[in-house]
């Protein structure tokens, strides 16, 4: 399947896998062989050495054929009762009736049945920083959260994958490790914008696209690029047809704040919106100034907007043809400044949050298609760089972990506003 395709998509189906939240089995004999092949799989989570590939196969569900019932399945044309029918892995059919029983009949009630989630823009950190969080336990919480295909971002892993060396022991590791699909983006950096054939490379390898950041990145090995590094990059991305994430914060000098470094107020003073707006006008301006024409599959895509007000831009540059997305996270869409107590640094992340009129805007833009996608920019750090002890935002890693999350805490801040 060619992921860039589904870049637009917050949630895209991925036939083989159905996820399946806040389970409640009916008693049936399919049920009671479920639980037995989960707590198979467990055990082997538990005691590795316990794993017997004869007895532990890739699904859950030891019959090739067999049929889903939900009250709330999530279809094309809205949420209702349906039933589905799975045969080798595959659904076969979608029918509205579920008055059926029998053994490989499998009742969620009124749990959600949906496609899997594809999340794209998350830090698993492998190799190098797994201390933070690797592949293994960061997929688990994708698995957890109904997320069955992820896009690993180039950094906070060490070394960062700007090369195609780099990219390749990352997919060797998500292939060994991974409970779900995972793709990677490739990092565009000063040290190779400007070299083609590095990037070409990457693509040739399977880099899905590129991210940059505008601003440092708090990764000494992962520098921000300059409009020059992204003017010489965009020739190439243009004609490769492939997505360029980019981290749109310019940051310039703003008059220190005399607040406490516990206070949230403090840091959220520290990075205005005039950084997110200065950062999409360069952005958009140098797509202007070049004139290679764009390969289908190249979008310019601003990553993680915090900012509302930056969506009047973006809109009149989309009005105008040109290929720009935009993003936002459920932490944007779940919280406000408000929420967040002194001293509070799990909130901290970059862009950071902001006030309630804002978060309502970024909820509007989702529900009438301005921002068409919506990640976790899952980003883990140990709890000494989040300074939970000390609850200093100015010191602490700015990152939110909520990959788990990500589908409940959409859903629930969307429904919450007519979604
Ligand atoms: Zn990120």
């Amino acid at each position: 399947m060619d992921l860039r395709g589904l870049l637009p998509l917050v949630i895209g189906l991925n036939i083989a896998a159905v996820a399946v939240f806040y389970s409640r089995f009916a008693e049936t004999d399919l049920a009671a062989q479920v639980k037995t092949q989960i707590e198979t799989v467990l055990e082997s989570f538990i005691n590795p050495n316990s794993i017997n590939s004869k007895s532990v196969s890739c699904g859950l569900i030891p019959v090739p054929e067999y049929i889903l019932l939900s009250s709330r399945v999530v279809l094309p044309n809205g949420i209702q009762p349906a039933a589905i029918h799975i045969s080798g892995g595959k659904i076969i059919k979608v029918s509205s009736s579920t008055a059926m029983h029998g053994p490989e009949v499998i009742d969620f009630k009124d749990s959600v049945i949906m496609p899997g989630v594809i999340d794209v823009h998350a830090h698993l950190n492998e190799p190098g920083r797994e201390d933070w969080e690797g592949l293994t336990t960061g997929t688990a919480a994708a698995a957890a959260g109904g997320v069955t295909t992820l896009v690993d971002m180039p950094l906070n892993s060490f070394p960062v994958t700007t090369v195609r060396s780099r990219l390749e022991e990352k997919q060797m590791l998500a292939e060994k490790k991974s409970l779900v699909n995972v793709a990677h983006w490739a990092g565009l950096t000063p040290d190779n914008a400007a070299d083609h054939q590095v990037l070409a490379d990457l693509v040739a390898a399977g880099a899905l696209g590129f991210k940059s950041f505008m601003s440092p990145s708090g990764i000494d090995d992962f520098p921000n690029v300059g409009a020059a590094d992204i003017a010489a990059a965009l020739p190439f991305l243009k004609s490769a047809g492939v997505p360029y994430f980019v981290h749109a914060e310019f940051v310039t000098e703003v008059p220190l704040s005399e607040g406490l470094p516990t206070s949230y107020e403090t840091y959220l003073s520290s990075r205005p919106p005039k950084f997110e707006q200065d950062a999409i006008e360069l952005l958009i301006k140098l797509l202007d100034e070049d004139n290679t024409t764009a390969a289908p599959g190249f979008v310019l895509h601003i990553a993680h907007l915090s900012d509302s007000g930056c969506l009047p831009l973006i809109k009149a540059a989309v009005d105008r043809g040109l290929p720009v997305s935009v993003e936002t996270c459920a932490h944007y869409l779940s919280f406000s400044s408000h929420h967040i107590a002194d001293g509070q640094t799990l909130f901290k992340c970059a862009p950071p949050i902001r006030d309630e009129p804002n978060r309502k805007a970024l909820l509007s833009a989702v529900l009438d298609g301005r921002i068409s996608v919506v990640t976790s920019d899952h980003s883990p750090a140990p709890p000494s760089l989040k300074q939970l002890d000390t609850g200093d935002f100015i010191k602490a890693w700015g990152g939110i972990s909520g990959l788990q999350y990500l589908l409940p805490a959409t859903w629930t801040a969307l429904k919450a506003e007519g979604g």
